[in-house]
């Protein structure tokens, strides 16, 4: 007799081992109750196994009427907790958000009119009808809130026969989208591009594309005919389309239901438990086709997944930054592998890991150039602060002063972009012009003011502030350049005293709503300047924005942050997307110390190709991502002694690995978070080196206090 491996969505090592009853029908994938503890929980059946007991076991509680969970999400769930170095339970975890799901969808009592009218009739009577014609049905509150009267009335045309009860699931279906529906007439590069994709979705089997094509070029109508296909090959084929939680709007909800005839099954942080449970229900048996989601629907236990759409793919929302911490582009990749699915990657600007895999041959890339909505880059001016430099202590050029004021004079919006928050970026020596790096690297100091100390963001090297200059031994000569998004925004407060000034960095914007709420009141114009980090750079659509300012691009480029580059060009083209449909052309000023370096040059002529290739050129030679691989190590406790003491006992528990190099521990770049004490290994290693296995080992190997928190970060993306 079989026994069953349960697997709880909790942070537990492994599964345990349970009875099956005589008489229930358990299989691999099942989800069931079986008591765990003190508690009967729900969990689920990972595998079943011959070898008999050594110990009593416990039995299964039930069995939940939900289909199995398919063997590939399951091998799914597994590679993703080796990855990321997480808990199978806690991955488990994230693909049961909606419990409610589980079981049959609740019922509930609606009515409708049978056509008997009573010769009682009142004018609440009258008004519950006419609401009910209106609607067809509904539930008595639903009907007598129509209606504008109590819901007793209701029951009164109940008894007299005007009105009967039937009952009905509250969760309904979602409605079936059509496959044969006409799309829109496609250029004939659109064309060969949806060509490609319906061949390789009619063929099967994992296959992944770059969409490459610029705003506007048609990206969403061409993988819509990837769609299309995927649904008229296969009746129970399933679409997945992530998109950053922000895109998620109503609008995007309509072109779908315009295309498909109806709406997709959405998933995303703002929706009701019901909504929630709803759309896992009908994902879980097959019946939800189409599925738009934030980064966590990757996780939804789809049947047949059959095509994954990775919408925004160079967007930093798809990384998870807490709990498992996880790049939902790179596992959708894997996914798709798993379910031999293909997988369309689109982006106006790619991140470079996606470039380098479609040059490698291991993505086809299809390219979308031409431009019928005729979007255009804006204006790029470079600004030469050698000979526009901004007044002492100031860090806005005349050149971008007069565009802001000017800006605001005609009614229009300016952003001005800056990723450093409340620190300096760079120290430079006034008397020789020395930039202080970190030793054995290209990487720039960061001055960290509160604790007056230099450091080194990528390596975590650090020392206190000097008196003189270690290059030319000049003293009280070095100043720390560019400023964080506070100390500009001053400045604009200053010269535009009757504007709105707004801060956007993730020091105001923590989590999605306060997120949304800056977002809004910019779309809605009631900001006037946004002054952001990169969480700026993000897929926002700002329809009266005609200003962008880089305040600093040279950090952008160079600082610690290994994609601000990337960043930087992406919020560079995405005021491109507006300015094509605006009859008013945007214009980005660009100030820097540095005209003549080759990125600042491709950034300004707009040539993104080019600016790619300088990026990779320089990640290739410092063996940085895609070119070699990277891991954090986060810890924090509450108390800055216990923090330090970690920091110590995790240093010396780090094994060797052949070319894997640990920097650190360093203050984390936020160094006190919620009142606890963080700080930060980083660790580099070539990319054949199993990076996951080390961190893994790592952590085995690693005795702390209970108060310590830890967790890895493989391939982190935030480095501020
Ligand atoms: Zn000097």
């Amino acid at each position: 007799m079989p026994v069953a491996r349960i697997l709880f969505p909790l942070p537990l090592p492994e599964p345990f081992d349970y009875l099956i009853p005589d008489g229930m029908t358990v299989e691999a994938g099942s989800y069931v109750r079986a008591p765990l503890g003190q508690y009967e929980r729900t969990g689920l059946v990972w595998e079943l196994v011959d070898t008999p007991p050594e110990r009593e076991l416990k039995a299964i509680e039930s069995v939940y009427p939900t289909p199995p969970m398919p063997e590939t999400m399951r091998r799914f769930i597994e590679f993703c907790a080796r990855y990321n170095v997480a808990g199978p339970g806690q991955v488990l975890g994230m693909a049961l958000r909606a419990r409610g799901g589980l079981s049959p969808s609740p019922t509930q009592t609606v009515y409708q009119a049978t056509g008997h009218r009573t010769n009682r009739m009142t004018a609440a009577r009258e008004k519950v009808l006419a609401a009910t014609a209106e609607l067809g049905s509904g539930s008595a509150t639903d009907l007598a809130r129509a209606a504008g009267v109590s819901s007793s009335v209701v029951k009164g045309l109940v008894e007299a026969g005007s009105l009967k009860a039937d009952i009905r699931a509250t969760d309904l279906p979602y409605p079936a989208p059509d496959p044969h529906r006409q799309g829109p007439d496609l250029t004939p590069e659109q064309s060969a591009a949806a060509k490609s994709l319906r061949a390789a979705v009619k063929a099967g089997g994992y296959a992944p594309f770059l969409l490459d094509g610029i705003t506007g070029s048609g990206k969403t109508e061409v993988y819509f005919e990837a769609i299309s296909e995927t649904l008229a090959k296969d009746p129970t084929a399933q679409i997945l389309v992530l998109l950053p939680e922000i895109a998620l709007t109503q609008a995007v909800f309509e072109r779908f239901e315009a295309r498909f005839g109806a709406g997709p099954a959405p998933w995303h942080s703002s929706l009701s438990d019901q909504q929630r449970r709803r759309t896992w229900r009908e994902v879980a048996h097959g019946r939800a086709r189409i599925v738009t989601g934030a980064r966590s629907a990757l996780f939804l236990p789809f049947s047949n997944l059959k095509l994954i759409i990775v919408d925004e793919e160079h967007d930093s929302s798809f990384k998870q930054e807490d709990g498992v911490r996880y790049h939902a582009r790179d596992m959708a990749v894997m996914r798709a592998k798993l379910e031999e699915a293909a997988i369309i990657l689109a982006s106006a600007t790619p991140a470079l890991e996606t470039v380098v895999n479609a040059e490698s041959g291991r993505y086809q890339r299809l390219k979308l150039s031409a431009r019928p909505g005729a979007a255009r880059l804006p204006d790029m001016h470079l600004v030469d602060l050698r000979a526009n430099t901004p007044e002492t202590g100031n860090w806005l050029s005349p050149v971008l002063s007069r565009g802001l004021v000017a800006t605001h004079a005609a009614g229009e919006q300016s952003l001005l972009f800056l990723n450093r928050r409340g620190y300096a970026p760079l120290v430079i020596c006034k008397a020789c012009g020395e930039r202080l790096k970190s030793p054995g690297t290209e990487s720039w100091l960061t001055e960290h003011r509160y604790s007056n100390r230099l450091i080194c963001h990528l390596t975590g090297w650090s020392m206190p502030k000097p008196d003189h200059c270690p290059k030319c031994g000049a003293k009280d000569s070095l100043m720390g350049v560019g400023p964080g998004v506070e100390r500009v925004a001053e400045e604009v407060r200053v010269l535009l005293p009757k504007a709105t000034v707004e801060i956007f960095s993730s020091d105001t914007a923590l989590g999605g709503e306060a997120t949304r709420g800056i977002v809004e009141r910019m779309a809605g114009g009631e900001v006037d300047v946004l002054v952001g980090t990169q969480i700026v750079a993000k897929g926002h659509n700002f329809p009266n924005l005609t200003l962008v300012g880089v305040v600093d691009a040279d950090s952008g480029l160079q600082g610690g942050d290994l994609r601000a580059g990337e960043r930087t060009y992406q919020l560079l083209s995405q005021v491109a997307g507006r300015a094509g449909r605006a009859d008013r052309p945007g214009k980005a000023l660009i100030q820097t110390y540095q005209p003549n370096n080759p990125a600042m040059q491709a950034l300004a002529a707009g040539d993104r190709d080019g600016f790619l290739k300088i990026e990779r050129d320089v990640r290739e030679e410092l063996s940085l991502p895609p070119f070699g691989r990277m891991a954090a190590l986060v810890m924090s406790a509450t108390d800055p002694a216990m923090a330090k003491e970690i920091g110590l006992i995790a240093g010396k528990a780090a094994p060797h690995g052949e070319g894997v190099t640990v920097y650190g521990p360093a203050p984390a770049p936020i160094s006190i978070l919620r009142g606890r004490h963080r700080l930060r290994f980083l660790i580099t290693a070539p990319r054949d080196v199993d990076l996951s296995a080390y961190m893994a080992a790592w952590l085995r190997a690693l005795k702390l206090p209970s108060a310590a928190r830890v967790a890895v970060d493989i391939d982190p993306y935030s480095f501020l």
